[in-house]
């Protein structure tokens, strides 16, 4: 997708704060952070939202809840705790459809 925000930061047209890379995602911090650590985890495929899953992403999504939960691990967050979330939709709040996790820790939730 020529002109997807998250695509161009996959290609490094645009910086970010890599958190982590492999064959199959990317994660970074999320520019405007509402916690200490929120970080975006995204398939380096372009699919829009979750409802654009198909059977043959099955895998995939397996393989972002592993790095989520690594990610996690490396940020010293799996004793205070953590959230993840996605935003389906624009009705849901989502504003770049290209599906991300976001990742967020480093303060008590509610
Ligand atoms: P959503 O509302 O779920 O679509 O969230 C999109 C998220 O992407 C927001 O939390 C934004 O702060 C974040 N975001 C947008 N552009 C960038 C960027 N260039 N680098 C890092 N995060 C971004
Ligand atoms: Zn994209």
């Amino acid at each position: 997708m020529e002109d997807c925000i998250f695509c161009k930061i996959i290609r490094k047209e645009i910086p970010t704060e890599l958190v982590y890379e492999d064959e199959k995602v990317i994660a970074f911090n999320d520019i405007n952070p509402e916690a200490p650590v929120h970080i975006l985890i995204i398939p380096k495929e372009h699919i829009p939202t979750l409802n654009d899953i198909g059977p043959e992403q099955k895998n995939l999504m397996g393989h972002i809840l592993w790095t989520i939960k690594e990610i996690a691990r490396m940020k010293n967050l799996q004793e205070s705790g953590y959230r993840i979330l996605t935003n389906c939709g624009t009705g849901a709040g989502q504003v770049v459809f290209h599906l991300h996790f976001h990742l967020l820790g480093g303060k008590r939730f509610e």
